[in-house]
């Protein structure tokens, strides 16, 4: 892997703002990227001080090994693709995606050579002639990408490139904006605030949280060991409980959940020397409900080692999702108060045919490899 971005222990303060917070972080050529945070956590300015928009108070930004921390915006090899379709409304689709080209002084065969093909790549052939305020906003977007993809840069800076687009619309470009990077070849910079469309695009993501970055790791690193609480909670939804190593072996650990006065199994060690105490992590799609009315005893899984943990609970509320169900289940604690804990299950079946339902006695279960342990 070849490095193309480097942060250099970059910092930008507005005036008592601390925006980004000394921040080291190598994005290597091809990557699709991600910047992912909650609104204020410093991504934007993040992306703003690569494109060149601003200027880092401290610390140094590397593009293919070379220093532009102080390079104005149009001299680096970088192009950025705005939230609201930055596109001219009075030029049309194909003088839209030139304009670039011809501020460089490229002639006008290559320039309409160049166009057409970046029409192409964003699927919009054959309409070159239509001004913007005639297409949706979805191909605006695209006649933006493409105005972005024609200067053929080193890198493509996307600022919450789909957020200005309804649901469906967004589902659709994000495929393709998947597509379009793939055979580009382009590295990819995206910034959001949508951990859906961060995990379903970047190859790699950097959770941020006030000027800081929280993990930088592959989706599936993010959403099966998150580093901390706060990305465990920031990507997906999670049922998290406070909890005590008891045991702490190489294949196996005890943790003692004193909230629900419970010991939970984990399938591997914690590994962890200075300290005891953690946060026990559960997804809700990893938690099984079990029927708990006719007065059985916890289940025992056929196969199961011995480290399957259950809990019991009674459903409080049931979400429709279509094609998943969210059950808020309710837990007594060992304190004389009670919480919820969330489970989601596919609608295999049609819905009406859902053998769970409100009030219901259930047994909520997980396997012993579906928690994740977390430190902070
Ligand atoms: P959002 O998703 O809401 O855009 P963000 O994570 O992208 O948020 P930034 O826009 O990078 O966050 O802002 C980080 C912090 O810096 C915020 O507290 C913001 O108010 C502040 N900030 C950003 N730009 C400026 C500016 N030009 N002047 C003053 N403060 C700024």
């Amino acid at each position: 892997m070849t490095p193309i971005i480097q942060f250099e222990k970059v910092t930008k303060r507005f005036g008592d703002v601390l925006a980004v917070d000394a921040v080291s972080l190598t994005i290597n050529e091809g990557e699709f990227f991600a910047l992912l945070g909650p609104s204020g956590c410093g991504k934007t300015t993040l992306l703003r001080m690569l494109a060149g928009f601003e200027v880092p108070s401290e610390g140094r930004i590397l593009i293919d090994g070379k220093d532009v921390t102080l390079v104005p915006p149009n001299r680096r090899p970088v192009n950025m693709v705005f939230q609201s379709y930055a596109v001219f409304p009075h030029l049309s689709v194909l003088k839209n995606i030139e304009y670039g080209l011809k501020m460089e002084g490229v002639g006008s065969a290559e320039r309409r050579a160049r166009a057409e093909e970046a029409l192409a790549l964003v699927q919009l052939n054959g309409l070159g002639d239509r001004m913007p305020d005639a297409m949706s906003g979805g191909q605006r977007q695209r006649v933006a990408l493409a105005r972005a993809l024609v200067k053929r840069p080193r890198v493509l800076l996307l600022d919450e490139p789909l957020s200005a687009l309804d649901a469906k619309l967004r589902e659709e470009l994000r495929f393709e904006l998947s597509r379009l990077q793939d055979k580009v070849g382009i590295t990819f910079v995206m910034v959001t605030h949508d951990q859906d469309e961060a995990l379903a695009l970047a190859t790699r993501c950097a959770v941020m949280s006030k000027g800081s970055l929280m993990q930088v790791a592959s989706p599936s690193d993010l959403y099966e060991f998150p580093a901390t609480r706060l990305v465990a909670d920031f990507i997906g939804s999670v049922n998290l409980f406070q909890g005590r190593v008891l045991a702490d072996e190489s294949d196996h650990a005890i943790i003692n959940l004193p909230e629900v006065g419970k010991q939970a199994w984990l399938e591997h060690g914690v590994g962890s020397s200075d300290t005891l105490d953690i946060w026990l992590a559960v997804r809700p799609e990893k938690i099984e409900l079990h029927k708990r009315s006719n007065g059985e005893g916890p289940p025992e899984l056929e196969g199961t080692p011995a480290g399957y943990n259950v809990i019991e609970g009674v459903i409080a509320d049931i979400a429709y999702l279509g094609s998943e169900s969210v059950y808020e289940v309710k837990v007594a604690l060992a304190d004389g108060g009670e919480r919820m804990m969330r489970v989601i299950r596919p609608n295999l079946t049609r819905w009406d045919q859902e053998d769970f339902t409100w009030d219901e006695p259930v047994w909520l279960g997980w396997h012993a490899e579906a928690a994740a342990v977390l430190l902070a």
